[in-house]
C-alpha cells in the first residue's frame, strides 16, 4: 500500500470522531433504509453500460452483487465508535478491491460505480429533514466516506494488478518459446488431420451434426482460446480467433445446406481457405517465436528489436561516460511495395537479404544492423560526429543505388533507399534519437526518397 493502514485508520478515525457522531448516526438512518434503492439504481444503470455489463449480466452475480453493495452501502455508513470497527472496515474494502482486481473488473468501473452512488447519496441528502449547516457537514462527510472507501478499494486492487502482471510474465518466461513454436507446428498436422477426418465422413455419407468433427472441439481451438492469448501478441490472437469463428461459421453453412451442391460446395472452399490461413499464420506465428527468441531476424540474419533496447541503452551509457557519441541511421527502401507487387513476395525477401548485406559490410565492426521490421532497418554508430555520421549515411545510399539486386534468373532490379540520420544529443532516453531518426526519414521521404537527411541540419 502506498499510503498506509495506519493512515487511513487516522483519516477514518477523524470523520468517525465524537463531534460528528450525531449528524454521522443521522445520516446512517436516512442511508440505510435505502441501501437495497441504491444497489438497484447502480445495477439498472451499470447494466446500460455494455463493457460493464460483461462482469455483472449474470444471475448469481446479480443476486450476490446486490446483497453485498447494499451491505457495503450499510456498513459504509454506520457510525464506527471504535478501533476495531474501523480495522473491519478497511479489511473488508481491502478485500473488495483484491476481488475486482482477481475477476479484472477494469478500475473506470469501480469510480464509475462510486459516481452513481455518490449519485443517489447526495439525493437522499437533500430530500432529507437535515437543512442549513448540518446538511453541508453530512455532505463533505459522506463524500470523505466514500472516498477513503474508494481510496482503499484502488490501492489494493492495484498492488494485486502488479502481482498478476509478475505472475503472468514469470508464468511466460517458464514457457519456452521452443515449446511455442512445437505447439505450433503440431496445431498445423492436428488441423490438417481434422479436415481429413471432415472429408472422410462427408465421402462416407456421415453428414449429421453428431458424427462430424466440430472445430470448437478441435486441438486448434483448445489452444487457441486458452493458450494464445495468454502467449501470442493481440494481433496474432486477434486473427486465429477470427479464423475460428470464420470455420464454426462456414461449418454451420455446409450442413445446414447440405441438400443445395452449391451453397455446400461453396461452404467447404470457404473453410478449406480458413484452414489453409490458419496453418500460413501458425507456420509464420512459429518462424517469429523462434527469431524473437534468437534475436535475430530469420530472413536477413540480422538483429531483430529484441535487443534494440540493450544496446541503445549500453550506447547512450557509453556516450555518457566516455565522452564518445552515438548515431542512428535509419533506413527505409523506397516503394518496395512495388517490387512485390510486380516481382512477387519472393524477389521482394530477395532484396531484402541483399540490402541486408549491403548495410552489413558498409558499416564498421562495432555498428550494429538491425531490421526494425518489413523493409526498415536501423544502424547503430558508435563514436561518431555529425559529419561522419553524415558521411556513412550518405555511402550506404549510393552503394545500394549503384548495386544490383538480382530476383530471378535475369531479372535484376535497381532499389533506392531513404535514410534518417540523427546524432545522439545526450539525453538519457535513447528513444528520443530513435524519434529524430524516424522524423528525418520522414522527411527524406517527403523530399523525394533516395535521399539521407539528417536531424537538425538544414534543408539541402
Ligand atoms: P515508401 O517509399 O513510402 O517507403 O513506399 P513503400 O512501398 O516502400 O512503403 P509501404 O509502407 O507502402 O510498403 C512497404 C511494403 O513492405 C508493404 C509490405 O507488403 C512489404 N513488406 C513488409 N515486410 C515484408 C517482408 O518480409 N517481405 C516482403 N517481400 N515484403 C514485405
Ligand atoms: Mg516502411
Ligand atoms: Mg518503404
Amino acid at each position: 500500500m502506498t499510503i498506509s493502514k495506519q493512515h487511513y485508520h487516522h483519516l477514518i478515525e477523524r470523520i468517525h470522531c465524537e463531534e460528528n457522531e450525531s449528524i454521522l448516526k443521522k445520516v446512517s438512518t436516512i442511508i440505510s433504509p435505502n441501501s437495497d434503492a441504491i444497489a438497484t439504481h447502480f445495477y439498472s444503470t451499470m447494466l446500460d453500460n455494455k463493457k460493464a455489463a460483461y462482469f455483472i449480466d449474470h444471475d448469481i452475480v446479480k443476486a450476490r452483487l446486490h446483497t453485498s453493495l447494499s451491505a457495503w452501502i450499510n456498513s459504509a455508513f454506520c457510525y464506527c465508535h471504535n478501533s476495531e470497527l474501523i480495522d473491519d472496515y478497511i479489511n473488508h474494502q481491502i478485500k473488495i478491491g483484491h476481488i475486482h482486481g482477481r475477476i479484472d473488473v477494469p478500475m473506470s468501473f469501480v469510480v464509475y460505480g462510486m459516481f452513481l452512488i455518490k449519485g443517489e447519496v447526495m439525493r437522499l441528502l437533500k430530500e432529507s429533514s437535515i437543512n442549513g449547516d448540518d446538511l453541508a457537514t453530512a455532505m463533505v462527510l459522506s463524500n470523505q466516506i466514500m472516498d477513503l472507501g474508494l481510496a482503499l478499494i484502488n490501492e489494493s486492487y492495484q498492488g494485486d494488478l502488479v502481482i498478476n502482471e509478475k505472475d503472468v510474465q514469470s508464468f511466460k518466461l517458464q514457457f519456452s518459446a521452443h515449446n511455442l513454436a512445437i505447439d505450433c507446428e503440431r496445431l498445423r498436422a492436428s488441423l490438417s488431420d481434422w479436415m481429413r477426418e471432415l472429408l472422410l465422413n462427408i465421402q462416407l455419407n456421415r453428414i449429421n451434426i453428431n458424427t462430424l468433427p466440430n472445430i470448437r472441439h478441435s486441438n486448434f481451438s483448445l489452444w487457441v482460446t486458452h493458450k494464445a492469448k495468454l502467449f501470442l501478441a493481440a494481433s496474432e490472437y486477434e486473427m486465429l480467433e477470427q479464423l475460428l469463428i470464420s470455420m464454426d461459421e462456414s461449418m454451420c453453412i455446409f450442413i445446414a445446406e447440405f441438400d443445395q451442391l452449391d451453397q455446400r460446395t461453396e461452404a467447404l472452399n470457404a473453410l478449406n481457405h480458413y484452414i489453409s490461413k490458419a496453418m500460413w499464420l501458425l507456420e509464420n506465428i512459429a518462424k517469429e517465436i523462434i527469431d524473437q527468441d534468437s534475436g535475430r531476424d530469420s530472413l536477413t540474419r540480422l538483429f531483430n528489436r529484441r535487443y534494440l533496447d540493450t544496446v541503445l541503452r549500453h550506447e547512450t551509457e557509453c556516450s555518457l561516460k566516455n565522452n564518445l557519441t552515438f548515431g542512428l541511421v535509419m533506413v527505409d527502401i523506397d516503394f518496395f511495395k512495388k517490387v512485390n507487387d510486380t516481382y512477387g513476395h519472393n524477389s521482394g525477401d530477395k532484396v531484402l537479404s541483399q540490402l541486408a548485406n549491403i548495410l552489413s559490410q558498409h558499416v564498421r565492426a562495432g555498428d550494429f544492423v538491425f531490421r526494425l521490421g518489413g523493409e526498415e532497418f536501423l544502424i547503430v554508430l558508435s563514436d561518431v560526429n555529425e559529419v561522419v555520421l553524415e558521411r556513412i549515411g550518405e555511402n550506404i545510399r549510393s552503394e545500394v543505388e549503384k548495386a544490383d539486386f538480382i530476383v530471378k534468373t535475369n531479372t535484376h532490379l535497381a532499389v533506392t533507399i531513404s535514410i534518417g540520420a540523427a546524432l545522439h544529443d545526450g539525453h538519457p532516453d535513447f528513444l528520443r534519437t530513435v524519434k529524430l531518426a524516424d522524423e528525418a526519414l520522414y522527411e527524406a521521404k517527403h523530399r523525394g526518397r533516395n535521399r539521407v537527411v539528417t536531424a537538425g541540419s538544414n534543408p539541402s
